[in-house]
């Protein structure tokens, strides 16, 4: 792919977006657009203007993990042949983007090829009404495929976080996608180990599922820093399933914990 071959950066036409920070992982399912939530979350109750961009467009999630998936945005027409969005705004007033919101029905599949999936990411981020916001988070496509490359390339983003599993190690998948991002010069923030352990309710320890391995051992071996470890949740899946994540996260001190350092 060559280093920072494409220097061409996008821009917001309706708003003022001063940090992009982007989260990827090597494969789906791996916890990335939870960690997003989490941290969209935090940064909103810190003070900060969040928004979320779910770029995960054949996966969307995030509008389910913010209880949002009910509304829709909204298409507000500029003149004969172009439009601006409304994104939807959460409780906590972040304001997601995501092709979840625009669809019809939310189990209706995106079945395009790549550049249509492109253009319409790119036009999420220039033509969404983000007003002033401190953070967009991007729940960015996972992999190291077309999409993944082309948002890192176009998108100005500050810094990458990345998610893994304690499976990931063996695949070496994220991995590939660390090199991908050095590759095109983009800045690493670190790793957060989602999925670490668990902890037994009733005496607290903590217990490895996946891997012996430490996930300081894996972020050595994958040249990162370790951000933090997440625990598999189950007060998070419940929340999740019942629309009220936003609010589980927010009032859990266990994320305040985590990522109370991170921004
Ligand atoms: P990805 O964005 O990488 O595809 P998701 O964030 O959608 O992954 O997570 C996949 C599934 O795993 C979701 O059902 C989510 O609720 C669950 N999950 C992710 N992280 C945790 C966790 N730390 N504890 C419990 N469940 C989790």
């Amino acid at each position: 792919c060559g280093s920072n071959s494409i220097s061409l950066k996008i821009m917001p036409k309706y708003g003022n977006v001063k940090n992009i920070i982007g989260v990827i992982s090597g494969k789906g399912g791996v916890g990335k657009s939870t960690v997003t939530g989490i941290l969209a979350i935090q940064l909103a109750k810190k003070g900060y203007k969040v928004g979320v961009l779910d770029a995960d467009i054949t996966g969307p999630s995030m509008p389910r993990f913010f209880g949002i998936n009910e509304q829709r945005a909204k298409m507000v027409p500029v003149d004969e042949n172009n439009f601006k969005i409304q994104p939807v705004e959460t409780k906590l007033g972040i304001k997601v983007i995501s092709m979840n919101l625009l669809t019809q029905e939310e189990d209706q599949p995106v079945i395009w090829r790549g550049p249509v999936i492109t253009g319409v990411l790119n036009q999420f981020y220039t033509d969404t009404m983000w007003g002033e916001l401190d953070y967009l988070l991007i729940d960015m496509p996972p992999g190291t495929g077309d999409t993944a490359l082309t948002v890192m390339q176009s998108f100005p983003i500050k810094e990458l976080i990345i998610v893994s599993t304690p499976q990931d190690m063996v695949s070496m998948i994220v991995k590939k996608v660390v090199i991908m991002a050095q590759k095109i010069g983009a800045n690493i923030r670190g790793l957060v180990e989602n999925m670490a352990y668990i902890e037994c309710e009733d005496c607290g320890k903590k217990m490895k599922v996946f891997s012996k391995k430490s996930s300081e051992e894996f972020a050595q071996y994958i040249g990162l820093p370790l951000l933090c470890e997440l625990p598999i949740n189950l007060d998070l899946t419940e929340a999740l399933e019942e629309g009220k994540a936003e609010q589980y996260v927010m009032e859990s001190p266990l994320y305040d914990q985590l990522f109370g350092a991170l921004y």
